[in-house]
């Protein structure tokens, strides 16, 4: 049997991730693959460190790229902070806290829930009262959450809040990182974990991580190392350091696309892209409620990088979306969960963050729409 070239089609990817690459980045992955105790490839993993650490707004020494998608820094967050019988408070307000919530269980934490339903946010008096009544070593929370178009607003008073009781704040900054502010050191989160494919526009593969000194001493308290060898963060810590030992085979054609993204970040300026975001899917709401849609999360609380729509009663959710990709190239996502069949998930992330897709797509719709 032979098998054909690959020819994909040449989609835009509107969804919740992976966003569209820029060729420049798809251009740095053909450079040829160094040895990972090459020296030209140890400078290079010092600059994306220091790239990470401009792009979180942090100084913590520990800061770099798990090998891994954006679920392999939340398992290494979690299986290196929570020991069993630690008591966990996880905000379960969409798919990825349950997720996290189910990590940290699985891990033998004592996880309690604070409980908002899909699509709403907490108030930092909530996680107050939660850890008066029940102190907890961790608090973890998702940032933007992808599954419904949520921002979580006031970090830095859940930070607070957490301090106040001596917990500590992880936050998940997966659809965050690149499109939104996202200021580690000045909120006070004490770590935090993202993903290559979204606002960063790198190909999935890597999970860009931060721990600040209080995070990484909570490590080193524990009574055992962690239960999970390939995501220890101490281990990690070394083989990202400036004299590094080897602990596995570090990803360098992914790491080589992380530091052009980053590269590209940078050079666009951290608040010009913000605001690109911000420009494109303010252009993008006001498009589908012309279109008499209405949007899911209200205007305070809507994340500008992945935005919720409800669809329509008599229209067909996932027809629309065949429609899409087929007759347009154009890709969007369903709703998960209580949200299956609901709401469409439309991405405006990184490189796929332009005007001309949002007009694309509301064109699209326009016709594909009844009436
Ligand atoms: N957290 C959030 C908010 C996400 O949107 C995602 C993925 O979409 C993840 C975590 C998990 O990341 P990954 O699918 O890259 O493992």
């Amino acid at each position: 049997m032979t098998y054909p070239d690959l020819n994909t089609p040449p989609r835009i990817l509107l969804g919740p991730g992976p966003s569209s690459v820029h060729p420049r980045v798809l251009r740095t992955m053909a450079t040829p693959v160094t040895g990972y105790m090459d020296p030209t490839f140890l400078e290079i993993v010092q600059e994306v460190r220091a790239l990470l650490q401009q792009a979180y707004r942090t100084e913590n020494d520990l800061t770099l790229a798990v090998s891994g998608t954006g679920t392999s820094g939340m398992e290494a967050l979690i299986s290196n902070l929570v020991e069993p019988g630690d008591a966990v408070l996880v905000g379960a307000n969409g798919f990825f806290g349950e997720r996290l919530a189910e990590m940290a269980r699985r891990h033998g934490g004592e996880v309690e829930r604070l409980e908002a339903s899909w699509g709403q946010v907490f108030d930092p008096a909530q996680v107050d009262a939660a850890l008066q009544a029940r102190p907890a070593k961790l608090v973890a929370m998702v940032h933007a959450e992808t599954s419904t178009g949520a921002l979580q607003p006031e970090v830095e008073a859940v930070a607070a809040a957490c301090h106040r009781h001596g917990a500590l704040l992880i936050l998940d900054c997966v659809t965050s990182l690149g499109g939104l502010p996202v200021e580690l050191d000045a909120w006070g989160v004490d770590g935090a974990y993202s993903a290559t494919q979204k606002c960063l526009s790198a190909p999935p593969g890597l999970a860009p991580l931060s721990l600040n000194p209080r995070g990484v001493a909570a490590i080193e308290k524990r009574s055992s190392p962690p239960p999970v060898f390939y995501l220890d963060l101490m281990l990690l810590q070394k083989q990202w350091g400036e004299q590094p030992a080897y602990h596995h085979t570090a990803p360098i054609s992914a790491i080589f696309a992380l530091r052009e993204a980053l590269r590209m970040a940078m050079e666009e300026g951290l608040e010009t892209r913000i605001e690109r975001h911000r420009r494109n899917a303010e252009a993008l709401w006001a498009g589908l409620e012309s279109l008499g849609l209405e949007l899911f999360i209200p205007p305070a609380h809507r994340l500008p990088t992945l935005t919720t729509v409800r669809v329509p009663k008599a229209v067909d959710d996932a027809a629309i979306r065949r429609r899409l990709l087929e007759e347009f190239n154009l890709e969007i996502a369903g709703g998960f969960g209580p949200l299956a069949g609901k709401i469409w998930r439309i991405g405006l992330m990184g490189h796929s963050s332009r005007r001309e897709n949002v007009t694309l797509l509301l064109a699209a719709l326009a016709e594909l729409l009844p009436g």
